[in-house]
């Protein structure tokens, strides 16, 4: 794509969950139409797109049908089959583009490409055995993480482990998928950056998050982070390189522990990120805009803050809160999700605690 997309063009979305209904939301604002792309019919984004595909994501006459229609495609999770990144590509650009779904679909070349720029990661074994368990831990010296090397999130496909005796019993629960084994790094907090790329090369992050996770999965962002300024410094340097390294074009998610001895990068995604939602009332112009900005080829808003935000997440039966939160002055972000499950992301809030400080 050379030419900025112009209003009225369509962009095509694979996913149709909350993400990809906040960047639908997003590009309607600029004018842009979306053509949404997932299994069910009324999934959170087709609520709010032009268009919806329900279809399979093996379905390649139905996504090559759907990419003709799109002046570019973009996707709101990271599992996507190859074959149907091949149909899609075939038709229209992809953005983020192939390398960056391909480093961060694998963890073992997630953390690769990682120290490959020279960035710290945890120590990491590939793991194909109960044994090479045992050969990491005694390599590590510390107690570890098994984790399957693709489909894991909010902490599924994942094993602790105390000591090497739990090794085959680890290997099993991940029914012998390819793994890595992660030593335990000394976390002090975890902190995000939400960065974005154009199509020129500029980049712009938003200031770093600072994030608490409860039973897996992401509970609240604070922004400003409780870290050191020049590890917040360290943390924005950090997503450019990446961006940069990966010829990247769109919003990507870099996630990071803090330790005694700095930052550690756990993982990356190349997409908005839950980490993120606080921009939409914390800054001019939020990442699901800045997203959209970049694969239309458009120029990126700057990602300046404007005020504190802390953003909870309401998961499953905590849909329930939203009386009294809205009473409370949050802003109010649901995804229009018609059943609460529990581990359900179903809405998520955003209190302005201040001006930027
Ligand atoms: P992940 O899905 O890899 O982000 O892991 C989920 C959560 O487990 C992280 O947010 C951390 O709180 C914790 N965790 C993951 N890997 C490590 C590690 N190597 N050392 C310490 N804690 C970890």
């Amino acid at each position: 794509m050379t030419k900025p997309l112009a209003p009225g063009a369509t962009i095509g979305i694979l996913g149709g969950g909350q993400l990809g209904r906040m960047l639908a939301l997003a590009a309607a604002r600029l004018g842009l139409k979306c053509h949404t792309y997932d299994p069910a019919v009324d999934a959170p984004a087709a609520q709010v797109s032009d268009a919806h595909t329900a279809a399979p994501y093996d379905d390649i006459a139905a996504l090559t049908a759907f990419a003709q229609g799109c002046a570019v495609v973009t996707y709101e999770f990271e599992n996507i089959p190859t074959a149907a990144l091949d149909a899609i590509e075939g038709a229209c650009p992809i953005h983020p583009g192939r390398k960056a779904l391909a480093t961060s679909q694998d963890r073992l070349t997630e953390k690769e490409f990682l120290s490959g720029l020279g960035l710290h990661v945890a120590p990491y074994a590939d793991i194909t055995s109960a044994d090479d368990i045992r050969t990491a831990m005694a390599d590590m010296g510390t107690a570890g993480i098994l984790k399957t090397r693709r489909f894991g999130y909010d902490g599924k496909g994942q094993v602790r482990l105390k000591t090497a005796d739990e090794a085959e019993e680890a290997f099993a629960q991940l029914n012998g998928a390819p793994a890595i084994l992660e030593g335990m790094v000394p976390l002090m907090s975890e902190i995000s950056v939400i960065a974005a790329r154009a199509t020129d090369g500029a980049v712009a992050a938003f200031d770093p998050g600072e994030n608490v996770h409860k039973d897996g999965i992401l509970d609240t962002t604070t922004v400003p982070a409780n870290v050191p300024n020049r590890l917040k410094s360290d943390a924005v340097l950090t997503a450019g390189r990446i961006l940069n390294a990966l010829d990247y074009v769109g919003v990507i998610g870099v996630e990071f522990f803090v330790t005694p001895s700095g930052l550690v990068v756990n993982e990356i995604a190349p997409r908005v990120h839950n980490s993120g939602h606080w921009t939409q009332n914390g800054c001019a112009i939020d990442q699901f805009e800045q997203h959209i900005r970049a694969i239309a080829g458009w120029p990126l808003g700057d990602g300046s803050r404007h005020s504190n935000v802390r953003m909870e997440n309401l998961i499953g039966d905590d849909i329930d809160r939203v009386p009294d939160l809205a009473a409370k002055g949050a802003a109010l972000h649901l995804y229009g999700k018609a059943e609460a499950r529990p581990g359900r992301k179903m809405a998520h809030v955003n209190f302005i605690t201040g001006p930027a400080g």
